[in-house]
């Protein structure tokens, strides 16, 4: 069965980087095979992407909490930030019940967490740390 088109525009301006970028190429590329070639990557990495890669994301937070959205579960995981008479944190996850879940590893990664540290115990004692 023989392959069917659509039409498509693309800017002058495109148009002409990639056709001076392929007048170069040995062996000659038609310029609708190379965007095609190009589009299909970019289609294959986005899909992978969405499997496999990150699905987590910084959310927002307050003063206690730090959200994260989890793109994976659908869902958007609030971890506390506990601090306790020594002034030592402890992370405890709401969807998971747990202070050893992925969401509880992310968020020591953002430096959003330590700005809430550094509000909660004051920029002298965090500076101790
Ligand atoms: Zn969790």
């Amino acid at each position: 069965m023989p392959k069917e088109y659509a039409d498509l525009q693309i800017s002058r301006e495109i148009y002409e980087k990639i056709r001076e970028k392929l007048e170069k190429s040995r062996p000659r590329v038609p310029i609708s095979s190379y965007v095609e070639h190009i589009l299909m990557e970019r289609l294959e990495m986005d899909e992978a992407l969405q499997k496999h890669g990150p699905f987590l994301s910084y959310s927002g937070n307050n003063e206690n909490t730090i959200f994260v959205n989890d793109w994976k579960a659908g869902r958007i995981a609030a971890v506390r930030v506990q601090l306790d008479e020594k002034g030592e944190y402890h992370l405890f996850c709401e969807l998971d019940q747990s202070d050893k879940c992925l969401h509880v590893g992310f968020v020591t990664a953002l430096p959003e967490f330590y700005a809430v540290l550094k509000e909660r115990l004051g920029p002298a004692k965090f500076s101790r740390k």
